[in-house]
């Protein structure tokens, strides 16, 4: 019953192995270097089942995974650039989707044992700005928008188009290389919002935390121009723990009716008044954050302005019961300031 997990030192993908290893499958990660391979080695030292890694430098060239499929009878890819500032789209949407089809090419070529393969998307293969704001959305919808927008306008679209549309071509090769190869293995998808948590991944500093937390810690330290201080008063986005992920991909693998089906994760609305009234609470000593109290009393509001993705089916399908905020917001934190000394 062992597991492969690509991209294993990223920030959702240890926690997943970690996950996967409590639960007792053994576990084979890909990583790009030894460094980060033996780290992961170490943090599971005491795990009842083992964590191995292979290293697979570029997910975007043919046959990246061939060895590393060999023996799984589970794959999660999670590996796929997270970040906001490709010039050229294609630093984003060629690894995703090379990735994608390659792994599930690797599976064919070497290994007719797979029985379930989970990729993380994420709610940006869902939004559709095309759909005046606030609107709730269900697993049946795709992002048609960011697709066109990187398609008209190339290296001048968003950086957040450029990226929602990674996740969106991605996915759709996804689904459209089980369409056409019609394997004995089936497929889900995991489809978080914006990730909070307590970090485990290999990282030595600030910099090199991944997306998602590195924007709630830029909140916590300050690191703000006066421009992004104005979106504390603006919800953009929607938000769930790592745990809750990592469970969600757990179960997502092991659960029947998960075949064929997409899986939004997400526990509802945050904005960064949230967040800074959560430093409040559990840091008080503090001075580096802004003072959120002037809009504390707005917060439902402010909210209520934000998209809705909804997280029910998860919980019904996968038994996913989501962290409360303010818990995940100190956890995220403590685990920063052990780390790393924030
Ligand atoms: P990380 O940046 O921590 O993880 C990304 C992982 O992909 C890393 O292991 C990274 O390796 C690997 N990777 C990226 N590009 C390549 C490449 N070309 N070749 C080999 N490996 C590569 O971020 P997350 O954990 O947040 O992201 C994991 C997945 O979750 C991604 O698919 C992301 O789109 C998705 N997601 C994340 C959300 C979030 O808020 N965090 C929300 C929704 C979806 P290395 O560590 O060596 O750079």
């Amino acid at each position: 019953d062992l597991v492969l997990v690509s991209g294993a030192s990223g920030y959702i993908a240890t926690q997943t192995v970690k996950d996967l290893l409590d639960a007792g499958y053994p576990v084979r990660g890909t990583v790009r270097s030894a460094d980060k391979g033996e780290f992961l080695k170490d943090l599971f030292k005491d795990s009842a089942v083992p964590f191995d890694y292979v290293i697979v430098k570029d997910i975007a060239e043919p046959g990246a995974f061939d060895e590393a499929v060999k023996g799984v009878v589970g794959v999660a890819h999670t590996a796929s650039p997270f970040h906001l500032k490709a010039d050229d789209p294609d630093e984003l949407i060629k690894p995703a989707v090379n990735g994608t089809v390659g792994i599930l090419d690797s599976i064919k070529k070497n290994n007719p044992n797979v029985k379930r393969v989970v990729i993380t998307s994420s709610v940006a293969a869902i939004l559709d700005d095309d759909i005046p704001k606030p609107h709730t959305y269900e697993e049946d919808h795709w992002n048609e928008y960011s697709v066109r927008e990187v398609k008209e306008k190339g290296r001048n679209a968003t950086n957040g188009d450029k990226y929602r549309a990674s996740k969106t071509l991605a996915e759709k090769a996804f689904w459209k290389w089980i369409e056409d190869n019609k394997p004995s293995w089936d497929g889900a998808a995991i489809h978080p919002s914006l990730v909070l948590g307590p970090i485990l991944q290999p990282v030595k500093s600030v910099a090199e935390l991944n997306t998602s937390v590195a924007g709630l810690v830029n909140w916590f330290t300050g690191n703000h121009q006066e421009a992004e201080l104005k979106a504390i008063k603006e919800a953009p986005f929607n938000w769930v723990d790592v745990r809750d992920v990592s469970l969600g991909h757990l179960r997502a693998l092991t659960t029947p009716e998960a075949s064929g089906q997409r899986f939004i994760t997400s526990n509802g609305a945050v904005s960064p008044i949230d967040f800074v009234l959560s430093f409040a609470k559990h840091y008080p000593d503090r001075k580096t954050y802004p003072n959120g109290d002037a809009e504390a009393s707005r917060r439902k509001e402010i909210n209520a302005a934000a998209n809705f993705y909804n997280g029910a089916k998860a919980t019904k399908v996968l038994g996913v019961q989501y962290h409360d905020l303010d818990g995940s917001i100190k956890d995220t934190i403590d685990s920063v300031i052990q780390r790393l000394g924030v």
